[in-house]
């Protein structure tokens, strides 16, 4: 669900025109809707009426300041896993209380500063991780409040890249070593146990790995309460799947999955936390473009808007499908296009093969679900200009993020003295 409609022949984004927009703005640019956010964010916490749940919302799907203040000021948590990540969600309101720091790369002087800002817990990917974070708790006379993200070596069933809970991913501690690991934790000071973590991978369209995944913690669970830890926290990560194409079988509700937390965890007695980024965010963003020209090929139709794979990696990387079409429909008849970037790579496109009405130079694409990995996995490749985003709130709307000046980005860089002439 999103609120992104047509009136008439016109898109909107909630009450606001978005051509109006892109006059306001130029393109391209990213357009939020917090209505979207706040039902994908409402309904989720709703389904979970009988349990206590913590959502920590994965900054990294959508890192924008007020992308994250919106879901704060619904009493989201957080879910972060480097220190800029940490730094943009205190900044945005989110209490330290219900931020979590995943990652299996966290550096000394990140702990320091997540210790210092008191989050609610680490989860420790890794034993060596586990150690070096004794020594900075200890040395900084703090106690780290941990889970440990265990690998339950499962499939998730979805594409190689962002599938994280096999055994053959850098992720987590295999799972015939995380008793060990435990009891290791236990002896180490400065750390104290408060849970276990897990989060196998992303856009998940079933419920069986959850099933598979959450079973297996289930059992170590009672494992590790036999074994005398006092486990008080259960993360069972992010990774619900969204739809994206119109095609889609759609993906398990946020009902079903409540279902099935509680069905296995109803009487754990532990506090929940969900770590959800793309359920939350995917489809409460789109990507307005605007054709520069097309371009008609022996074998292949082009449509060239001025978006491109530094905007919306996902085609490119994942092989993924989004949904784009005109901001205002037209008559023209329909022809078969690959809609594409500007950028100097053959994996520069946005869509292949798109029944599409012929374009006019100007004419605005609206590209849907890129409200999740798609600003926040954005790059300047090309010396391109970050596209800005907006965020409606009925029928007001603020840039939540200016497009940069080509100074701003090439002040950060200089010619060396060497070779300056005197
Ligand atoms: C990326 C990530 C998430 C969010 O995944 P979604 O598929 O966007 O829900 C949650 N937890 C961890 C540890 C992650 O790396």
């Amino acid at each position: 669900m999103h609120h992104f409609n047509r009136r008439e022949d016109r898109l909107f984004a909630e009450n606001v025109d978005v051509t109006a927009l892109a006059e306001h703005i130029g393109t391209p640019f990213y357009c939020y809707s917090t209505a979207t956010l706040r039902q994908h964010y409402t309904r989720l916490k709703d389904a979970f009426a009988q349990n206590e749940v913590t959502i920590c919302y994965s900054v990294k799907a959508n890192s924008n300041l007020g992308v994250i203040a919106t879901l704060a000021d619904l009493g989201s948590g957080a879910d972060v896993v480097s220190e800029g990540e940490l730094r943009r969600a205190l900044l945005s309101g989110i209490p330290a209380g219900k931020i979590v720091f995943s990652g299996v790369g966290k550096t000394e002087a990140e702990m320091t500063y997540a210790l210092n800002a008191d989050i609610a817990q680490f989860n420790v990917e890794s034993r060596a991780e586990l150690e070096q974070l004794s020594e900075v708790a200890t040395k900084q006379g703090k106690t780290a409040r941990i889970s440990l993200r265990v690998n339950p070596d499962i499939d998730a069933g979805t594409h190689e890249k962002i599938s994280t809970g096999k055994a053959e991913n850098k992720f987590g501690i295999a799972w015939d070593e995380a008793e060990a690991s435990y009891a290791k934790a236990a002896t180490l000071p400065g750390l104290e146990i408060v849970g276990i973590d897990i989060h196998i991978g992303s856009q998940i369209t079933e419920l069986t790995p959850f099933r598979n995944a959450f079973t297996k913690v289930a059992d170590l669970l009672e494992k590790l309460t036999d074994a005398g830890h006092n486990i008080t926290t259960l993360d069972l990560g992010g990774g619900l799947g969204i739809p994206y194409g119109p095609e889609d079988a759609p993906p398990p509700s946020p009902e079903d999955y409540a279902n099935l937390i509680d069905e296995i965890f109803g009487d754990s007695g532990c506090r929940i936390f969900l770590e959800p980024g793309r359920l939350i965010a995917g489809n409460a963003g789109i990507l307005v473009t605007s054709v520069i020209r097309t371009k008609k090929g022996e074998a292949k139709n082009f449509i060239i808007v001025d978006a491109a794979m530094t905007e919306l990696m996902r085609p490119t990387l994942y092989g993924a499908y989004h949904d784009i079409q005109p901001v205002i429909t037209n008559g023209n008849v329909q022809d078969v296009w690959d809609v594409v970037g500007p950028v100097c790579e053959t994996g520069d496109f946005l869509g292949s093969e798109r029944s599409l009405p012929e374009p006019q130079k100007g004419d605005l694409l609206a590209i849907f679900t890129c409200g999740a990995y798609s600003a926040s996995l954005g790059s300047s490749y090309n010396t391109r200009l970050s596209a800005p985003e907006v965020l409606v709130d009925n029928e007001k709307f603020e840039i939540i993020r200016a497009r940069p000046q080509y100074d701003d980005i090439l002040a950060l860089e200089k010619v060396p003295d060497w070779l300056k002439k005197a």
